[in-house]
């Protein structure tokens, strides 16, 4: 595994809000949280939804999400343990298991269906949606499957794990670089007493989410299963914080697009009239 040294931060940014996310389900009844929901869209753009799921009684993960469609961003599925089994329109299929990624650019239209394969044990991971720039929204689409092993990885000398998943921290690559908005996508596995510093461009929005112990940022404890917004702090150059016991937690940041949002359900687009076209499009059966 990699080792990389820390940049040391002039300021790091601090927590504006804690947000709880709303308890709901989706697809044919998986229950998860909505941390990143619609009214935080304009706020964390460019990112549009973040669901946090995480189960061990198959009742509330086994039905999965059959056939459905998507238009006008991308979805970024992180399994943290799991199996899921994908299958798109176009023809694709991939399996998603414990530490894999798979990112889908849904552009034009992608109906693809994500159905879990196992039927007892845990299920845990993310679902991160990403808004696409408005010339982008009818590309192709496109999608990859990333293995856990296929992550790039570093340890710091304070023994924190960082997998970076887009984007680029302390030095490291990740596995997925986008243009535009320039994602960053850490899980970051913090041990007891340690800190941990990444750089965050001043442009970007950015939040965290726990998922195991808390962490502190600033005098602000965050506890697992809350997202924090980071504060777009004048001067601020990116985020520390440190935790007292072991922690897991995603640190996400992109650029905003400040484009108008219009979304209905699974299809996101600048204007109503995009919208209503997507519908017919997709009832007319002219999706990939
Ligand atoms: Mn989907």
């Amino acid at each position: 595994m990699n080792t990389a040294n820390q940049t040391t931060l002039h300021q790091s940014r601090d927590i504006e809000r804690i947000v709880d996310g709303v308890a709901t389900s989706d697809g044919a009844g998986v229950k998860l949280t909505r941390a990143l929901t619609g009214k935080l869209q304009r706020r964390l753009d460019p990112f549009l939804m973040l669901d946090a799921f995480g189960s061990d009684n198959p009742d509330d993960y086994i039905a999965g999400f059959p056939d459905h469609p998507h238009r006008g961003f991308e979805t970024v599925t992180y399994m943290l343990a799991g199996r899921m089994r994908h299958r798109d329109s176009a023809g694709h299929e991939g399996l998603l298991e414990n530490g894999g990624v798979q990112w889908m650019i849904a552009g034009r239209g992608v109906i693809h269906s994500e159905i879990p394969e196992q039927e007892h044990g845990v299920m845990e991971g993310f679902q991160l949606w990403l808004n696409l720039p408005a010339r982008s929204k009818m590309r192709e689409p496109w999608y990859q499957d990333f293995s856990s092993a296929s992550i790039p990885e570093y340890v710091t000398p304070e023994n924190v794990t960082v997998r970076v998943i887009a984007g680029s921290s302390n030095g490291v690559p990740g596995a997925v670089t986008r243009e535009i908005t320039e994602p960053l996508y850490l899980d970051v596995h913090v041990p007891a007493g340690a800190s941990f510093s990444t750089a965050l461009p001043a442009t970007h929005n950015a939040f965290i989410y726990v998922y195991r112990g808390k962490v502190k940022i600033g005098d602000t404890l965050v506890e697992s299963r809350r997202m924090g917004i980071l504060n777009n702090t004048p001067g601020a150059d990116g985020v520390t914080f440190n935790a007292t016991e072991d922690a897991r937690l995603i640190v996400v940041a992109g650029k905003p697009l400040n484009e108008p949002i219009v979304q209905y359900g699974p299809f996101v687009m600048n204007t109503q009239e995009e919208i209503h076209q997507a519908l017919g499009d997709f009832k007319n059966g002219r999706f990939a």
